[in-house]
């Protein structure tokens, strides 16, 4: 789960990383009031994107009535394709400098990644590009993690400067405590700023948080947004689906991650001959692909108004194919009339003769078998093209 700006402050504060939390409102009148109270302010866009200053999102108020204003605009605008539905109302505190720190998953290598620059101001990406020397890369071994001794060589390598070091040293460890107790994916503050009189503050925060470590987490509930999130992963979630909604019009069931990851790509490949069709969805049903579970994924998919024509790809494995065309079989009397778009369906592996032949003999007027993946991808796309 990836947190809002104002939660990840949240996170900050209870770890000891030095932020300042503001007031999150919804409408004007509510920052009108918060900035009365807080004096010359910034109204910043609370949305699960980066670029929100560039977009427009973050202004400076310098009175009550210019945030009242500031809010009028930002609520309701869109950044990135997502609705501004609050505002988070903060002290202005323009910085003197700016920095980038960030710890994230470093998969490839098994460990930990910590990345710093003091070379703040634009965006990371593009400092990488036009001066990779500045962008430090430090390994963290998952084993020790990040102590006082490593904060200060990180800090030491990322090239803060002195009057600022001692509190590096604390922000650092601070952060790593986010990284690690709240068990985060990502925890990035750009940018943290040094600020007047060389104090040193997380202007911004951003914070994923692993899903799969949710349960020993009970208060990252709290942090789902619930009226914010898109109804078809609402239901997928519920039903236990790996769901992922995109944009496009071709439905994908897959059994395993890699496998729908790849279909996605042949299905995107595929559409560009078919007036561009897309991919509408990720969905890996995982190995137990049973007629209940095949039935979840197809009323998900099914229950996507953008979606045309779903592409089920499934590869046999320890759930043979005989059992999948049974569970398609099954899913498709168990939806009955909500079943209304076509359906192409490629079998392969384990038992790919028993599972052709159940779909064969079903003769649904909705289904397509094509041996391939990339005919079937091909298929997929000319219906939903149509
Ligand atoms: P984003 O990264 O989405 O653009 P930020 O929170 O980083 O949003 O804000 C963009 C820029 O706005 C920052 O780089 C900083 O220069 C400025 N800014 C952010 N918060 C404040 C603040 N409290 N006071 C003054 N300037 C700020
Ligand atoms: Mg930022």
């Amino acid at each position: 789960m990836d947190l809002m700006e104002y939660q990840a402050k949240e996170l900050f504060a209870k770890h000891g990383v030095k932020t300042t939390l503001g007031v999150v409102v919804t409408t004007p009148e509510e920052a009108r009031a918060a900035a009365e109270k807080i004096g010359p302010c910034v109204v910043k866009a609370q949305v699960k994107a980066g670029g929100r200053g560039k977009a427009g999102g973050v202004k400076l108020a310098k009175t009550a009535d210019e945030a009242f204003e500031h809010a009028t605009a930002i609520l309701g605008m869109k950044i990135k394709g997502l609705t501004v539905n609050r505002v988070l109302v903060t002290p202005a505190t323009p910085p003197e400098e700016e920095y980038y720190f960030s710890f994230l998953l470093d998969r490839a290598n098994r460990q930990y990644l910590c990345i710093a620059s003091v070379e703040g101001g634009v965006e990371i990406e593009e400092v990488a590009k036009t001066n990779p020397d500045a962008v430090k890369q430090i390994a963290v071994d998952p084993g020790t993690g990040v102590d006082e001794s490593k904060a200060r060589a990180i800090v030491d390598e990322a090239g803060f400067p002195a009057a600022l070091r001692d509190q590096a040293v604390v922000m650092v460890q601070a952060l790593w405590k986010v990284f690690e107790d709240e068990d985060a994916t990502l925890v990035e503050v750009n940018p943290l700023a040094r600020l007047e009189g060389d104090v040193l503050e997380a202007l911004d925060g951003k914070v994923s948080l692993d899903d799969n470590a949710g349960f020993r987490h009970q208060d990252h509930a709290a942090f789902e947004i619930t009226e914010e999130t898109d109804p078809l992963e609402a239901k997928a979630k519920e039903k236990g689906l790996n769901y992922v909604k995109l944009d496009g019009e071709v439905g994908i069931i897959g059994n395993g991650a890699g496998l729908v990851m790849s279909t996605l790509d042949v299905v995107a490949y595929a559409g560009e001959k078919h007036g561009g069709v897309k991919p509408a969805n990720f969905l890996d049903i995982g190995g137990g692909a049973n007629a209940q579970v095949m039935a979840d994924g197809l009323d998900v998919i099914l229950g996507d108004d953008q979606v045309r024509a779903v592409f089920v790809n499934v590869f046999g494995g320890i759930t043979a194919c005989d059992e999948v065309a049974n569970g398609i079989k099954g899913a498709l009397e168990i939806l009955g009339e909500h079943a209304t778009k076509p359906l192409v369906v490629r079998l392969d592996g384990n038992n790919v003769e028993k599972g052709r032949a159940i779909l064969q003999e079903m003769d649904h007027p909705l289904v397509t078998q094509v041996d391939t993946m990339d005919g079937a991808a091909d298929r997929a796309a000319e219906l939903a093209a149509k």
